[in-house]
């Protein structure tokens, strides 16, 4: 929007909802979960990025604000983030809060759980044809989160699971934009598919959940590995065998928020504000500095999103003072 005076007039409609979901958990396998948002951890010297999180989904006693999730990362030095959708609402809400705040990045999608959903309404063809339009907008950076999804998603929705993936390869590379994957339960199959159609030059496995040999395939064709919360998980031994196997210049860092809270907050609500806590973690398992990891991952980081400063917000958010 060039009209700043069209803007002003529409005020506060413009300015996204705080979040337009909520999580329907308060126990995760079979725990209580404490349900407090946890204490800032030490900033980091080097800033770096969360690649992958959903700050549409409401979580814990007392849901923040993305705003809110923004600020408290800024203060730990996780500077930006990827905000990712998985159905047409939450792509169309990613691409609006990006065009708002200068700290979001948005990833656009239909996750590979919905595409049968939709597929059973008669609609995924329209539904595609949006996410499509959606990945030309200004600061939509990726597609995603797209994939295979074995493990929820029964044999009777795997056509529509594989034609969606498909299409969402055709869009990312139409759009020469990276692709987020989510793969779970599916690593051959993702890969053959990747294979087939032919991949997007730039190809991340979100919380990426493969073993060593995995992550040599990976780092055969040049995909990215972005490690989540889970990587600091007591009984997580071959993530992070397959964290040592990977090339430095493959690696991303997020949080998959509000899911996947690292050691030693486990079930708590996530936020990118926690990064930290899962980049402690890798550069440990790597014996390495934080610092040098940070910087890194956040060159990585650039190099596949390009830098959150290269496309300017087309609207500021408006301050709620200014209006009343
Ligand atoms: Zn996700």
């Amino acid at each position: 929007m060039n009209d700043s005076g069209k803007h002003l007039t529409h005020g506060l409609s413009d300015d996204p909802s705080a979040y337009i979901r909520t999580r329907d958990t308060s126990s995760e396998h079979g725990q209580t979960r404490d349900l407090s948002y946890p204490p800032l951890p030490p900033a980091l010297v080097v800033p770096v990025y969360d690649n992958h999180a959903h700050l549409e989904i409401a979580d814990g006693d007392n849901p923040l604000h993305y705003r809110e999730h923004l600020d408290r990362a800024s203060a730990v030095g996780v500077r930006g983030v990827v905000q990712v959708g998985g159905d047409l609402e939450t792509s169309r809400w990613s691409a609006e809060v990006a065009a708002h705040e200068p700290r979001i990045l948005a990833a656009v999608a239909i996750h590979p759980n919905e595409a049968p959903r939709y597929e059973e309404a008669g609609t995924l063809d329209d539904a595609l044809a949006e996410i499509a339009e959606l990945a030309g907008r200004p600061r939509v950076r990726a597609v995603g989160e797209t994939g295979l999804d074995f493990f929820r998603t029964p044999d009777s929705g795997r056509a529509p699971q594989y034609r969606s993936f498909e299409a969402h390869i055709e869009i990312a590379k139409q759009n020469d934009i990276a692709l987020q994957i989510h793969d779970r339960d599916a690593h051959d199959a993702v890969i053959r598919t990747l294979k087939r159609v032919g991949a997007p030059e730039r190809v991340i496995f979100h919380c990426f959940s493969g073993d060593a040999d995995m992550a040599r395939v990976c780092a055969e064709n040049g995909w990215f590995m972005s490690f989540a919360g889970n990587v600091t998980f007591k009984n997580a031994s071959a993530l992070r065998e397959a964290l040592e196997v990977a090339p430095r210049a493959l690696l991303l860092v997020e949080t998959d928020t509000p899911f996947l809270t690292p050691t030693p907050l486990r079930g708590r609500p996530n936020s990118p504000y926690l990064l930290p806590y899962t980049l402690r973690a890798m550069a440990d398992t790597l014996g390495t500095d934080v610092s040098m990891l940070a910087a890194q991952i956040s060159s990585n980081t650039e190099n596949i999103y390009g830098r959150w400063d290269d496309e300017p917000v087309t609207s500021p958010t408006p301050n709620p003072a200014e209006f009343e």
